[in-house]
């Protein structure tokens, strides 16, 4: 039965704090059932209308009523039950509000545009060198980040005290000095491991390039980063020569660089390859004049040539540990190259910073979108 306000015969503090109360909890349960707009209105009107609204009605029939000397003590009450009355009344509306709001959807609404994103421009190189050489069918191996001092080094025939490992260039996991050797974990140097791994499945022939994430113990500078990214390449057949390596790199930079680009060989070393090389490309900045117009060209530092990446016929000693799975160095042979895929892109993009790749400063990254 809906409220009604009743007339005061006692008009003692208690009895018209007894009615206050007795009208805040019809005015609660009236608040519960307010749902529609026009709801809304009526609950708003019924209880704080000017003409006839309940607080107007408790001005008459309690206040008004009020003999003389109660007047003061029911006008103090009544005046506090008004104020009590209205917020709430409100807070009630503004909670059917928000439901309403939770609730229902406005499909005539314009729908909220979210940034289209783009790949980074290391992934983006990474993804064109890779697929490069997937024109030339070679497929993708990935292995793990977190590797063991075996694949990293020991099976990739770096010797018992190779300086690889000394902790001022590698990042061992922490309480590893227990284990044997061979089972310490380190975040792997390199992306050569995936060789190890991969011959350990598949037999031999194989052709295949492993991109990945390696770290080193390098502190953060303009061309550092404790962390960056590789591509190694392994291809294993019978007959495969240095020409083979030649041939395959050079058409590889020239999908990469342009038609025009060279490449160059020097001798190196590296434990896993016998014999091994650094190969250059000649600078497509300059054009390998060395020169940009009348000023130096940085990037190849005035040479004409840019060093792009480590390769080499793969040591028999790499072999022998994978030799009962098909790797005779006495019947198979094969080549390896490994390169920095963060230097490329900042090579390719004109970039001066490594460090910009890895901020997540959107603004930087969208201009590659
Ligand atoms: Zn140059």
């Amino acid at each position: 039965m809906a409220y009604t306000v009743p007339k005061l015969k006692d008009f003692s503090p208690e009895a018209v704090d007894k009615a206050a109360g007795e009208l805040l909890s019809a005015l609660g349960n009236e608040s519960v059932s307010v749902k529609s707009e026009a709801d809304k209105k009526t609950f708003r009107d019924r209880w704080l209308a000017r003409k006839d609204g309940i607080l107007t009605q408790i001005n008459d029939l309690w206040l008004k009523a009020a003999p003389k000397e109660a007047k003061r003590e029911v006008g103090q009450g009544v005046n506090k039950l008004k104020a009590e009355v209205e917020s709430k009344v409100e807070a009630a509306l503004a909670k059917s509000a928000a439901a309403e709001n939770e609730s229902s959807v406005d499909i005539s609404l314009p729908g909220i545009r979210r940034p289209i994103g783009a790949e980074h421009p290391i992934i983006r190189t990474q993804n064109e060198i890779v697929g490069v050489f997937k024109n030339l069918g070679y497929s993708v191996a990935e292995g793990p980040v977190i590797e063991t001092d075996y694949y990293n080094f020991e099976a990739l025939n770096f010797p018992p005290n190779h300086p690889a490992r000394d902790t001022q260039d590698s990042l061992f996991l922490a309480n590893q000095e227990s284990k044997p050797r061979r089972e310490q974990l380190l975040l792997r140097t390199h992306t050569s491991p995936v060789q190890i791994r991969t011959m350990e499945k598949l037999t031999p022939p194989l052709r295949i390039v492993i991109p990945g994430k390696v770290h080193r113990n390098d502190p953060p500078d303009a061309s550092h980063s404790p962390m960056f990214h590789q591509i190694e390449g392994l291809a294993v057949d019978t007959n495969i020569t240095f020409g083979d390596l030649k041939g395959t790199l050079d058409h590889a930079m020239k999908a990469l660089f342009g038609s025009n680009v060279k490449t160059s060989f020097r001798p190196s070393f590296f434990p896993f390859t016998e014999p091994s090389a650094e190969m250059f490309v000649s600078c497509f900045i300059c054009g390998g004049s060395g020169k940009r117009g009348a000023d130096p060209c940085r990037p190849c530092k005035q040479t004409g040539w840019i060093e792009i990446l480590g390769c080499g016929m793969v040591d028999p000693n790499v072999f022998e540990f994978v030799k009962h799975n098909g790797y005779d160095p006495e019947k198979i042979s094969g080549f390896a190259f490994g390169m920095g895929v963060d230097r490329i892109a900042m090579l390719k993009y004109g970039l001066d910073d490594l460090q910009l790749f890895f901020q997540g400063d959107v603004r930087f990254l969208q201009q590659f979108g």
